[in-house]
């Protein structure tokens, strides 16, 4: 059990600046931590680098943090959204006693503003009603994590979370609900989580739970006390050749290109074989967010995928544009060049 600090967010913005990019995974333009610290404290997780203490010790609760945001959101666009997803699970057990999840959702539902939650905590069915509604009047979307389908490899690597087929349980009561939902396939972990049939049949119980959409990304190891983390994590759970971690990441914090590219290929041919997209589909944002925030995603989106078919130039071209759009700075020759124009058009209402 860990110790909960209520403290009072006071002076200090509840809100994250806004994105200078938009978030492609999570449709994001500002994030919002709501506790600090994770009582789940899964090894893999980046947040153990931002704590002074063990991730799972202490837990600060902000007791202002509702108010603070609606005061925020005035100057906040109604259609941009906010991602709680940063850092610490918003339904950890904390909840159960302060409720600030629930009622930083009240300030959103209020406002009408588009949001996304990530979550492994089938806690969040208890504002099912909330996000129905929200969903109903702007955007809601529920996402979980999930870094195997295998309980018992999940079981050693974030004992503390609910079960694979539980989380996929939750998001289809969700969507049953009419919330959209995703997962996040974060992070892909180098000889723990990427063997091939693993991937695979993670993707396929995804597509089995009829989520709308999956995500991915590889573990990031940002410093030196992260890659201790992560050796230690190894250490653990068998025995990994030293090699293949310094072959993959040569230095650097994330996987080489060659890697990402044969499991992003893997990956996408997967989705398609099985109708699941990898990113979220365009039908559940159309006219949910502002039109240079709805354009920007349709143009990452694309260009995510002309990359991994190797259309290596238009995706960099894709991810340029869908930059300017979102900045609001739009070249119109530009712009028609990219095969994305006709819908982006009149999205943009050019
Ligand atoms: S539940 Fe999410 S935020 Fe919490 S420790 Fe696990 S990965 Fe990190």
């Amino acid at each position: 059990m860990a110790y909960y600090i209520r403290e009072m967010l006071s002076e200090r913005p509840a809100l994250s600046p806004r994105r200078p990019t938009i978030n492609e995974f999570f449709l994001s333009s500002y994030t919002l931590s709501i506790y600090t610290g994770c009582e789940l404290g899964c090894p893999y997780c980046d947040s153990w680098i931002y704590q002074e203490r063990p991730l799972n010790e202490r837990i600060y609760v902000p007791l202002d943090l509702p108010q603070r945001l609606a005061a925020e959101l005035r100057e906040v666009d109604r259609g941009d959204l906010i991602a709680i997803t940063a850092l610490s699970d918003p339904y950890q057990p904390a909840e159960q006693i302060y409720r600030l999840t629930r009622q930083t959702l009240q300030v959103l539902a209020e406002r009408e503003q588009p949001c996304l939650l990530l979550t492994k905590s089938a806690m969040v069915l208890e504002d099912k009603p909330l996000l129905q509604r929200m969903n109903e009047r702007s955007l809601a979307v529920v996402m979980t994590t999930l870094v195997t389908a295998d309980p018992h490899l999940s079981e050693r690597l974030e004992g503390k979370a609910p079960s694979p087929a539980l989380r996929l349980e939750m998001l289809r009561e969700l969507k049953r609900a009419g919330v959209p939902v995703g997962v996040a396939i974060v992070p892909i972990i180098p000889y723990v989580t990427d063997r091939h049939t693993a991937l695979l049949s993670l993707v396929k119980a995804c597509a089995d739970a009829q989520v709308d959409f999956v995500v991915w990304d590889y573990l990031h190891i940002s410093n030196e006390q992260h890659w201790i983390r992560i050796n230690e994590l190894l250490a653990r759970l068998g025995n990994y050749p030293v090699s293949y971690y310094r072959d993959l990441y040569r230095d650097q914090p994330t996987v080489n290109p060659i890697y990402r590219q044969e499991i992003d290929r893997e990956l996408l041919d997967r989705c398609d074989g099985l109708g699941l997209e990898a990113r979220a589909p365009h039908r559940i944002y159309a006219g949910r967010l502002a039109p240079r925030n709805e354009a920007a995603l349709l143009l990452k989106h694309g260009a995510f995928r002309d990359r991994v078919q190797g259309r290596e130039l238009v995706a960099l071209k894709e991810r340029a544009l869908a930059d300017q759009v979102y900045a609001g700075t739009i070249d119109p020759v530009a712009l028609r060049e990219s095969s994305l124009y006709p819908l982006v058009r009149e999205v943009l209402g050019l």
